[in-house]
């Protein structure tokens, strides 16, 4: 066999996959069913600005170990998210802070904030919430559950609050303090020179192959390495011989306005129903950006079919215990690792997925 491996992706999981097991003399072959490799952290360079192609990636961590890892293929800027919401034309920050409950009710201290959650928690209060629902209630109470979250999510998910799990709304900060930081991480920060400099970095050495679909030509590339990583869909993987799990889709329009500034800020989430998208994207402020033009970028969420592109996995119930069983299967597929947000079915951030790869190509070698 020609190759050590063959890494079946070349997002995140793939490309850190493949620069460990070739610091360490492996022959990888790295193939994409895209154009380009980079899977969703994939940034078009346009009029000097840097667009993410398949939404808005800002790297934080928590583990300094991700970060100076990180830092070796690329360093960081100062970038802090800072989003805004906009729901019917009222601005608010995000995360939920007391600038937001400022906006919202005029608060001033965290105990008037606090007086007013408490008493808007109602029923929910002191309750292991069942849903998310309940949780973001639990977390904010009644005016921001209906003004900043319930619309945002059901569009998001296309699912009602109370049929998703609680841990989802878990990953936006509530603070008590006057801080617009969106994460709670120690580290955030976005690469300088943009994320394909990180992924090309990677995979210097490696044979790639773009637009090549594994699940179409399987018996081709199997004969080709002695192990497969495989980070897409598990379901497809098994030719969803167990059912199909459910993801979420995104939908991108990108336009470039002939003007220097559009919305002052990088991300600001449409949170009423009635909107069809979620976020404007402007890019530029990412890297603080001053050209005379800007690109910005509506994102859709949309329904997902088979062969679509994944971005989201639905992780309720019903969904993880169909996940238990494909993983099951794994077990059999003793020349293969699953790995990454498709192949795990987990919502990772960007540093978990670059922790889940170096554990398993660590644990391989
Ligand atoms: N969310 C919300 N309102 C917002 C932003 C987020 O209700 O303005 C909820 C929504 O359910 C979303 C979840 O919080 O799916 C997680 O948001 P995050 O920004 O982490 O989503 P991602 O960037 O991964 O799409």
């Amino acid at each position: 066999m020609k190759y050590d491996y063959l890494v079946v992706g070349a997002g995140l999981f793939g490309s850190v996959f493949a620069y460990e097991a070739m610091k360490s003399g492996k022959h990888c072959l790295i193939i994409d069913k895209r154009p380009q490799v980079g899977g969703n952290v994939y940034c078009e360079n346009k009029s000097g600005i840097n667009i993410h192609m398949y939404g808005a990636h800002i790297f934080h961590t928590n583990n300094r170990k991700i970060w100076s890892y990180v830092n070796q293929f690329a360093d960081f800027n100062q970038y802090i998210n800072s989003p805004l919401a906009n729901y019917k034309g009222e601005l608010y920050n995000l995360p939920f802070n007391m600038n937001t409950f400022h906006q919202m009710w005029g608060s001033r201290t965290p105990s008037e904030a606090k007086a007013i959650i408490d008493r808007q928690k109602g029923q929910s209060n002191g309750h292991v919430p069942k849903n998310l629902e309940e949780q973001a209630l639990n977390l904010v109470g009644e005016d921001i559950y209906r003004k900043l979250i319930k619309g945002y999510t059901e569009k998001q998910w296309n699912k009602d609050c109370t049929e998703l799990p609680a841990f989802i709304i878990r990953r936006l900060p509530v603070r008590y303090r006057y801080d617009n930081n969106y994460f709670n991480d120690r580290y955030q920060g976005i690469p300088i020179g943009g994320y394909n400099k990180i992924i090309g970095h990677m995979l210097l050495g490696a044979d790639i192959e773009v637009n090549a679909d594994f699940n179409k030509t399987r018996d081709f590339y199997r004969k080709m390495a002695k192990k497969i990583i495989y980070t897409g869909p598990i379901d497809e993987y098994f030719d969803y011989k167990l059912g199909e799990l459910e993801y979420r889709g995104l939908s991108f329009e990108t336009k470039c306005l002939d003007i220097e500034n559009y919305q002052g800020v990088a991300v600001t989430n449409f949170t009423d129903r009635e909107v069809p998208y979620t976020r404007v994207i402007e890019h530029k402020h990412f890297e603080f950006g001053t050209q005379p033009v800007t690109y910005v970028t509506y994102e859709y969420p949309c329904d997902y079919a088979r062969g679509q592109e994944a971005y989201y996995p639905v992780n309720d119930e019903k969904n993880q215990e169909l996940y238990n069983k494909y993983k099951v299967l794994t077990t059999d597929e003793s020349n293969v690792i699953f790995g990454g947000r498709l192949a795990e079915y987990k919502y990772y951030n960007m540093d978990q997925v670059i922790n889940s790869a170096l554990k398993a190509v660590m644990s391989d070698l």
